[in-house]
């Protein structure tokens, strides 16, 4: 094949960038990433990214291309579309976007016009900056109100959705979260969105793998459209937002991805996505999803056992928000000192958090990667006991150094993929 020992090639004619891909999977072999949304794609889902559908330009739609010789794309392009809609059994895909953040930049442009209310979360309660961000393009173009969560339970206030949809009468309102570890009230956000004639988008770019395997409740039922990411925790790789609508708003979507805002689609990732779709519907896939939500409440009991607090108190998902100042005075350094004993994490602002976003009071945490490794429940114990240890002794070089030596033997016992979660 055109493609065979094409590493090989390289590392001959390019050795400089060859060296950089394998010290990059040395790198991730070496280290803990409990990153939210970072996962390790799976073999089979990455495994057509690269494959002579690359070179292949298919731009338009299966029922009308620009271009001829697209037969084979469009089987590869309906095959994807068709095995998404029987996973999410949702009516309309789109799967040409190239992230979640310009599928939602297209739902915007193809629903409403520029002027127009969105309501949706505060990016600083856990929202994301496509969701209206006065930097974004979302937040210039559209008049944005945003909720946020109660003060007391840390959880979405629905009453201020309700109250802000009645006094603002937005026409859309956007669900959905980046740094939130409980549950969206998809169900509720449909009924008021309604009631007040606003479309409902609900994104659902972090927790769409335990949707997929049928853990957590699905917002297909009450939004009008959804938006994914393919990369965290459904562990295909980047690229590739996926957006799924009622049929009636399919045109309209799909003429906003193209010609609205792309060319040509990138058909190698799109067979890649077809096999990770078949891939989400295996019992090795729910098995797997099942662990990420065992794995993420062991890391958050361990967690509290080491005297943080948890924002909410706790999580119903894969991630879990830490408030870092019981133990060190904020995230930057948290996230630093973390990153220097091989513990990948990012820092994160809390819930009306009095430190800026640079420095913020806060980390997030997620199991997917991990569990992808094949942790269990007792190996996500003993990374939340080093992650605290670190925190505590955040100025003692000494032990930093026993740390370090732990966390590369405990991360050394683990492949980047565990073969228990390997479809066949
Ligand atoms: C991560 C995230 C996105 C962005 O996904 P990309 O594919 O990286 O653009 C969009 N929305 C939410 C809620 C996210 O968490």
């Amino acid at each position: 094949m055109y493609l065979e020992n094409s590493f090989e090639k390289i590392k001959s004619f390019d050795p400089e960038m060859a060296q950089l891909v394998i010290d990059e999977e040395q790198r991730q072999l070496d280290t803990l990433c409990l990153i939210a949304s970072e996962n390790y794609a799976s073999p089979l889902a990455l495994g057509l990214e690269g494959s002579v559908f690359a070179n292949k330009n298919a731009e338009g739609y299966p029922t009308n291309r620009f271009v001829a010789g697209c037969e084979l794309a469009n089987k590869v392009e309906n095959i994807a579309i068709e095995r998404i809609r029987e996973l999410f059994g949702c009516e309309h895909v789109n799967i040409q976007s190239m992230s979640a953040t310009i599928s939602n930049v297209a739902i915007l442009r193809a629903l409403l016009k520029p002027g127009d209310t969105i309501l949706s979360m505060e990016l600083n309660q856990g929202g994301h900056l496509s969701h209206g961000a006065p930097f974004h393009y979302s937040g210039k173009m559209y008049n944005v109100v945003q909720y946020g969560l109660n003060k007391d339970t840390e959880e979405i206030d629905m009453e201020q959705v309700e109250h802000l949809a009645k006094e603002h009468k937005p026409q859309m309102i956007i669900c959905g979260t980046s740094s939130y570890p409980r549950l969206v009230d998809y169900k509720r956000f449909g009924e008021i969105a309604k009631e007040h004639g606003a479309y409902m988008l609900a994104d659902i770019a972090h927790p769409v793998g335990l949707i997929a395997a049928g853990l957590i409740p699905s917002p297909i039922p009450y939004a009008d459209v959804v938006t994914t990411s393919t990369h965290k925790t459904w562990r295909g790789a980047r690229g590739c937002g996926v957006i799924m609508c009622k049929k009636e708003l399919g045109k309209k979507i799909d003429s906003a991805i193209f010609p609205g805002l792309q060319g040509a689609p990138k058909m190698d990732m799109i067979a890649a996505r077809a096999v990770q779709a078949k891939e989400s519907m295996t019992p090795e896939y729910k098995a797997y999803q099942q662990s990420v939500l065992d794995n993420a409440a062991a890391l958050a009991d361990e967690l509290k056992k080491s005297g943080l607090r948890l924002i909410s108190n706790g999580t119903s998902t894969h991630l879990v928000l830490v408030d870092v100042r019981e133990l060190i005075p904020s995230g930057k350094q948290a996230e630093d000192v973390l990153a220097s004993v091989g513990i990948v994490t990012n820092k994160n602002m809390i819930p009306f958090d009095p430190q800026s976003a640079n420095v913020a009071s806060g980390l997030r945490l997620g199991s997917p990667a991990l569990t992808t490794r094949g942790f269990e429940e007792e190996d996500i114990r003993h990374t939340a006991r080093l992650l605290a240890k670190a925190l505590k002794n955040y100025q003692d070089e000494d032990i930093l150094e026993e740390i370090k030596g732990e966390v590369k033997e405990l991360a050394g016992k683990f492949p980047m993929f565990a073969d228990k979660w390997l479809a066949r």
